[in-house]
């Protein structure tokens, strides 16, 4: 999972602005590899709840890039995230996540505490919680029609 991290990093770092760097403190190259790793962990782990992950990972290091390379940095982010994405949607289920966590529905039983069946990769619910996520689907198109 980290090769896509690095890939990240690796096509940016000749381009990240380091500021004077006092002993003891990391660097603004090791701040950008640490929140690629972190973005792409989270891609992995927490997928369905990771709205956005390239723009977040945008926010996170565009600090630490000079005015000029912006864009380009929104593009590599953008491309390699959705490489990472496609590569998580293709993998078998095993019942685990590629951190070694076992999958769980995303939905909450009657008695409040979270479900503990084996969800289905395409949206994250178990076969008996489908209906949430036809919801979760209508409400999003309704938000978006309300929006237009
Ligand atoms: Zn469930």
């Amino acid at each position: 999972m980290y090769r896509f991290s690095r890939a990240i990093y690796r096509e940016l770092a000749n381009e990240i602005v380091e500021g004077p760097t006092t002993a003891g403190t990391i660097s603004n190259h090791e701040r950008v590899l640490k929140a690629c790793e972190s973005a792409i962990e989270r891609l992995a782990t927490d997928r369905h709840y990771f709205a956005r992950p390239a723009r977040s990972l945008f926010n996170d290091i565009r600090p630490y890039f000079p005015m000029s390379s912006q864009a380009r940095v929104f593009q590599v982010i953008d491309r390699y995230i959705a490489c990472a994405d496609e590569f998580l949607s293709r993998q078998p289920m095993t019942g685990y996540d590629l951190a070694g966590n076992p999958l769980q529905c995303r939905a909450t039983t009657r008695k409040g505490t979270p479900c503990q069946r084996m969800p289905l990769p395409h949206n994250g619910y178990c076969p008996s919680h489908q209906h949430l996520a036809e919801t979760e689907e209508t409400q999003a198109r309704e938000a978006a029609l309300a929006a237009a």
